[in-house]
């Protein structure tokens, strides 16, 4: 039988357990605090922040927005970032992407202060990632390993196919797995005979941004499918990976949505709750 793996419901679950870590750190005269800059007015950016927003509130986390024209100078927003790295309030900071083009966005993510770092972005925290030496991780891919842990997949000793090279999912996911002792291909635009991995792989993870890239007779049987994939086509969302077409074959699969979609959020947040406690240890 397919197990379907509910991103919704591991995201419910995972908002209570961090509801409690926020009233054990108000204990403490805590209040965990992100601020989130945002660099113009991007619509699809703005219902991410919506969530983020919600989210936030429902944990018990300060979520403050700074909102900024798409004019601001890189300068102005260097110097604000580096305001906000030196108060002691402030326990995350992350920049909402894109940014306009006259913006350096290498540069501003590397201005942020690795220990405040609450996207996992910056260069140094993506460093110590591959030797894995940090607690610091992007979003998804903290979602990602929360639901295999959710539903006991060991990726240990298996076969692990990673499509799309990004680096806010594909190259740190394979990181985490080979951390975790899997045997890591990635796979990108230049991959030939993307089949050949795919049809080997014990678990597929997609990250490219194709509907139904993802075919039937380019799985293995009960394979673990994980679409991180949202794509619009004909007014609905759908994953990378053919769902209807793929599902009796799979051990398991993510749907899309509420597969990976709804952990992304809540992992961000959780992120910030270790950023606050590492503060706190020092
Ligand atoms: P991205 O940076 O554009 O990366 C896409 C990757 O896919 C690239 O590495 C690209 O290869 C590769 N690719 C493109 N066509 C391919 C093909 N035919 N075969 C194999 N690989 C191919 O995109 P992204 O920002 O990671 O986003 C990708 C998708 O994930 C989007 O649908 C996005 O909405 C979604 N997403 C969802 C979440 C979530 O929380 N659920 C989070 C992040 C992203 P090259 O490197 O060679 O160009």
């Amino acid at each position: 039988m397919t197990t379907i793996l509910d991103g919704k419901n591991v995201a419910n679950q995972l908002t209570t357990k961090l509801q409690e870590k926020v009233k054990e750190l108000n204990l403490k005269n805590i209040i965990p605090t992100l601020y989130v800059i945002e660099v113009g007015e991007d619509p699809a950016s703005r219902i991410y922040l919506k969530a983020k927003e919600n989210l936030a509130k429902r944990i018990g986390i300060k979520e403050v927005t700074l909102k900024f024209s798409e004019n601001i100078s890189q300068k102005e927003l260097i110097d604000k970032i580096i305001e906000l790295n030196r108060d002691p309030k402030v326990n995350g900071i992350m920049v909402q992407l894109p940014l306009p083009k006259h913006i350096d966005t290498e540069k501003i993510v590397a201005t942020i202060a690795p220990e405040k770092d609450a996207d996992g972005f910056h260069p140094y925290n993506q460093g110590r990632m591959w030797q894995s030496k940090t607690q610091i991780i992007p979003a998804t891919v903290r979602g990602i390993l929360a639901l295999l842990d959710y539903y006991q997949l060991d990726v240990s000793g298996k076969d692990a196919v990673i499509i799309g090279r990004s680096l806010i999912v594909g190259k740190p996911l394979a990181s985490q797995f080979l951390r975790r002792d899997a045997t890591v291909t990635i796979a990108h635009s230049k991959t030939k005979n993307l089949a050949d991995l795919t049809n080997r792989a014990d678990i597929v993870v997609s990250d490219v941004g194709q509907a139904h890239l993802l075919k039937r007779d380019m799985i293995k049987e009960n394979a673990v499918l994980i679409d991180v994939g949202m794509n619009r086509k004909n007014g609905h969302l759908m994953g990378d990976i053919d769902y209807q077409e793929c599902f009796d074959k799979a051990s398991a699969i993510t749907p899309v949505p509420g597969g990976v979609g709804p952990l992304t959020v809540v992992s961000l947040m959780q992120q910030v709750l270790i950023l606050a406690e590492n503060q706190i240890n020092g």
